[in-house]
C-alpha cells in the first residue's frame, strides 16, 4: 500500500469515526444485538430492520475507539438494501481483510473488490489487537440476524 493511500483510508476511518453515520436508536426495528469487546471497552448496539429476507434498515449506538466506531458506521451503510445472505458473505469477506485469515474466507475474498469502501479497514490486520474493535459491530449484527437475544463478546 503506498502512503497516499493510507493516508487517504485514515481519513476515511476517522471521518467515520467523528461523525458515525446511521447512529442512533431508529423508531422501526426488528433485529438488535449488543456487542461488547473487553480488550478495547468499545460497546455498542446494533439495531436491523429486516423485511422479506433484505436488510432494509441499519443503525448502531455505542461508545468505542476510532476503529470501532467507523467500522460500525460503514456496516451500517454497507449492508443497507442486502439480503441476509449477501449481508453475511460480506461479513466473510471484511473478517477475511482485516484478520488475513489463510482459509477459504480468504480464497472467496478475492481482490477485495466486492468490498467497496470497507477496504479502507484493509491496514487493520497490520494491529492485531485492533482486529477485535473492527468485527465487533459485525458480530453483533450477524448476532442480530440470528435474532440472538444475548450480549456477543468478542472473549468467547
Ligand atoms: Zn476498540
Amino acid at each position: 500500500m503506498t502512503f497516499d493511500l493510507r493516508e487517504l483510508y485514515q481519513e476515511v476511518i476517522l471521518d467515520h469515526a467523528k461523525q458515525p453515520r446511521n447512529f442512533g436508536h431508529p423508531p422501526a426495528c426488528n433485529r438488535q444485538a449488543k456487542g461488547h469487546n473487553p480488550l478495547c471497552g468499545d460497546r455498542l448496539t446494533v439495531y436491523l430492520t429486516i423485511e422479506d429476507g433484505v436488510v432494509t434498515d441499519a443503525a448502531f449506538e455505542g461508545a468505542g475507539c476510532a476503529i470501532s466506531m467507523a467500522s460500525a458506521s460503514l456496516m451500517t451503510e454497507m449492508v443497507k438494501n442486502k439480503t441476509e445472505a449477501e449481508a453475511h458473505s460480506l461479513f466473510e469477506l471484511f473478517h477475511a481483510l482485516v484478520a488475513g485469515d489463510q482459509g477459504e474466507n480468504a480464497e472467496n475474498a478475492g481482490d477485495g473488490a466486492d468490498l467497496g469502501k470497507l477496504a479502507v479497514f484493509s491496514g487493520v490486520r497490520e494491529y492485531p489487537v485492533r482486529v477485535k474493535c473492527a468485527t465487533l459491530p459485525w458480530h453483533a449484527f450477524a448476532a442480530a440476524l440470528k435474532g440472538k437475544q444475548d450480549d456477543v463478546t468478542t472473549e468467547e
